[in-house]
């Protein structure tokens, strides 16, 4: 769907709102805290600014910000978890503006983290950012997961197959989804006043995954780190305009 200046300039606000949840979680990590924490900080960002949380109740998920530490990919749910020295943690966080949504999450070393955890944080989020380079008009919407599938693979990592990006709007989940590698055919055209939330993950080991029994955590089979970086962005005439900064 093409979205119209004013409901880009919406989603703009909606993305500011994202990038401030993520300034005061970034802000918080501290070997110590709990995700629980981490979750009340974003929710003060989202009552500050006069903004609904499009996490909290979806599916019935119980919070405004997803928190997924170390092999845990996606969908955390923020609790007693006690971050520890030399832990990554995923913080995915969303909010709706007027009706419309931003989506958008980063991951980040608690204190001093390993050389491949950082190399992982730094492969993860420059596959973003390629994926992003592609998103000019006239364009095919899955030259962005071969984009990104391209720069995680070349460093010897995989990225996950069952979760994957997708248009957003007046819902945080619209279609068509956004795979993070390249599914065989190159989709739709990119047309000004598309916007899609990319966010690739991207594992150290293969790229399998299972859910633990609180049906939300996911995580990779074989116990390798992952991490997860995503942002809000709209296709303009003159290029991308990431909206969650
Ligand atoms: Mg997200
Ligand atoms: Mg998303």
């Amino acid at each position: 769907m093409r979205r119209s200046a004013d409901e880009i300039a919406k989603m703009r606000r909606a993305g500011k709102v994202v990038a401030e949840m993520h300034e005061v979680t970034r802000a918080a990590l501290r070997p110590g805290v709990t995700t629980a924490y981490l979750n009340e900080v974003a929710a003060e960002v989202l009552e500050r600014r006069g903004a609904r949380s499009n996490f909290l109740g979806y599916h019935g998920f119980p919070a405004v910000i997803c928190t997924s530490p170390n092999d845990m990919i996606v969908h955390g749910i923020p609790g007693e978890y006690v971050l520890e020295e030399g832990d990554i943690i995923s913080v995915d966080c969303g909010a709706i503006v007027e009706g419309y949504h931003g989506d958008a999450a980063y991951t980040a070393g608690v204190g001093e983290i390993s050389p491949e955890a950082r190399r992982l944080l730094e492969v993860t989020e420059r596959s973003l950012w390629a994926g992003i380079d592609q998103m000019v008009v006239g364009n095919r919407l899955h030259d962005i997961g071969r984009a990104v599938q391209q720069v995680a693979e070349a460093a010897g990592y995989s990225v996950v197959r069952e979760y994957v990006g997708h248009a957003i709007g007046t819902e945080m989940h619209e279609q068509p989804q956004v795979p993070n590698y390249w599914p065989g055919s190159p989709g739709p055209t990119l047309k000004s006043g598309m916007v899609y939330a990319v966010e690739p993950m991207v594992n150290v080991g293969g790229p399998d995954t299972y859910v633990l029994d609180d049906g939300w955590s996911v995580l990779t089979e074989d116990g390798s780190l992952s991490a997860h970086f995503e942002h809000t962005i709209a296709i303009l005439d003159d290029g991308p305009e990431v909206l969650t900064v």
